[in-house]
């Protein structure tokens, strides 16, 4: 696979959605139908010091440029790849002595690159960047008084820049940002963690039951020869079949809402009404919103969704304190009045079986957290397309949640089960498929140990449980962000 390669595809006019990208040939499950570097990407003011502006893998003790003394990078080959990105950018942060907001960086390296390469990055890029959708028009008051600030700190910042442009032409490009950069997440897939435009995906349309996904993948820099290393990418993946002539799509948001919520999303972020199937006939909206099978009365079904929605709230803000006690402690108590009133494919009990499966494998009681990441992926799966992206990390992470409460059976199933879904939506490749692999061989061989002997294996667990305590990355936050846009 060639980086930038869009031989698998033809640019075509979609109609009312707009310019879309087809397939030129049948493509299979899991097959990069093309792959993008970035044409210009940032890392967020918030990880600047704890996320590589190079390659955006989140680590510790990253190296400082010595110039700007803003940019961070994992070594020297980090810093390399990426000087012709950061050389302007560098001396405009070392004049004005503080870098600016992330749009603003990211406005400012749009425009960097624009003037090298005319908008052009390479001949397999399908349109200029700055002939993409900006939607300025279709602002509302408020977003609109949003982009003038955003304009107003660009103007300060690229005042030491040779080259002036109207207000209204950087408008334009704060507008193509608003409504086509894709975020970027970390090398586990845990964190967003920047934001990047990638022209050629940006042609990808919306659906929200989509025949493709989009992934970041960090490449390879840590390889002795350079031959073998792999630049960071996005990679546009097919989640199933997909014959010769059929239109490309990409979820822009997460399946798991009513479509009504979706369609609200769409048109205040995207500003367009989706017409997709799912929207048009309120697919699985029903299941979303289902009573439980003992049929309980109207009035306790309203009672019930009303207390859930706002006990999520309550949960959310304890949440983002860290109060898991407090987290837990609240899940309970949704959990025991959704009891019997609720489907297990509710939206709501699906939020709160996940947030309790969370906090409680942070407060390390597994089994319990395994439980719940049970109950969760059983209604993920009646849910989402069965190649979805979010489902093969709910299931790994359910997987993993098993593997620590020691119950080595569903926990290796859980774990081949991730690893099939994330070889389609993530590749081979991938760094987390790379560390999902190397826990499969783990929990293989436990599997085997268990299967000679149950008491041993118990014995080996705990022995080696408390001599180092093993980490919950992988089951401990939220997984999204990786697929979903801005
Ligand atoms: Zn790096
Ligand atoms: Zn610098
Ligand atoms: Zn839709």
């Amino acid at each position: 696979m060639t980086l930038g390669n869009m031989e698998s595809v033809v640019l075509f006019d979609a109609g009312a959605k707009g310019r879309g990208l087809k397939a030129k040939k049948e493509l299979s499950p899991g097959e990069v139908v093309f792959a993008e570097p970035s044409f210009a990407a940032v890392v967020f003011d918030s990880l600047a010091t704890q996320v590589c502006h190079s390659c955006f893998r989140q680590k510790a003790n990253l190296h400082r440029c010595a110039q700007c003394k803003f940019a961070h990078y994992c070594d020297r080959t980090c810093q390399t790849a990426c000087w012709e990105e950061h050389k302007q950018e560098c001396a405009a942060i070392k004049k004005i002595i503080t870098a600016p907001s992330q749009s603003v960086r990211l406005a400012a390296r749009v425009l960097w690159r624009i003037h090298r390469s005319t908008g052009l990055a390479s001949d397999t890029q399908l349109i200029p960047v700055d002939q993409l959708e900006d939607h300025v028009a279709d602002m509302s008051h408020d977003d609109r008084e949003r982009l003038r600030t955003d304009v107003y700190g660009f103007l300060e910042y690229w005042s030491c820049g040779r080259k002036q442009h109207s207000v209204d032409y950087i408008s334009k490009i704060f507008g193509i940002i608003q409504c086509n950069a894709f975020t970027l997440s970390d090398q586990r897939g845990l964190r967003a963690v920047g934001m990047g435009l990638f022209p050629n995906l940006c042609l990808v349309n919306h659906d929200c039951w989509p025949n493709c996904t989009v992934i970041l993948n960090h490449g390879n820099q840590s390889a002795v020869s350079a031959a073998f290393h792999s630049q960071s990418r996005i990679e546009l993946r097919a989640l199933g079949r997909i014959p010769e002539g059929e239109e490309l799509t990409v979820a822009y948001v997460d399946f798991l809402d009513l479509s009504a919520e979706r369609r609200k999303k769409l048109k205040e972020r995207f500003f367009f009404e989706c017409a997709c199937q799912h929207c048009s006939q309120h697919t699985r909206d029903d299941l979303m919103m289902a009573a439980a099978d003992s049929k309980p009365a109207a009035d306790k079904v309203k009672e019930v969704t009303a207390f859930s929605k706002e006990c999520l709230e309550r949960i959310e803000k304890c949440r983002i304190n860290g109060n898991y006690h407090e987290v837990v402690k609240l899940c309970h108590e949704c959990l025991e009045k959704q009891e019997n009133v609720l489907a297990d494919t509710h939206l709501y009990k699906l939020r709160v079986l996940s947030v309790a499966s969370e906090a409680l494998s942070y407060l390390r009681s597994f089994t319990e957290a395994a439980g719940y990441a049970h109950r969760m992926v059983e209604g993920y799966r009646k849910l989402y397309h069965p190649n979805n992206a979010q489902l093969g990390m709910a299931t790994m992470r359910a997987g993993v949640t098993h593997w620590h409460a020691g119950q080595i059976e569903e926990g290796h199933s859980l774990i081949c089960q991730a690893y099939g879904l994330l070889m389609v939506t993530h590749g081979p490749n991938h760094s987390i498929t790379k560390d999902l692999e190397s826990i499969r061989a783990q929990t293989e061989l436990e599997l085997k140990m268990f299967r000679q002997d149950e008491d041993a294996y118990h014995t080996m667990r705990e022995a080696a449980f408390q001599k180092q305590p093993i980490a919950c990355s992988i089951s401990a936050e939220e997984s999204k962000g990786s697929i979903r846009k801005l």
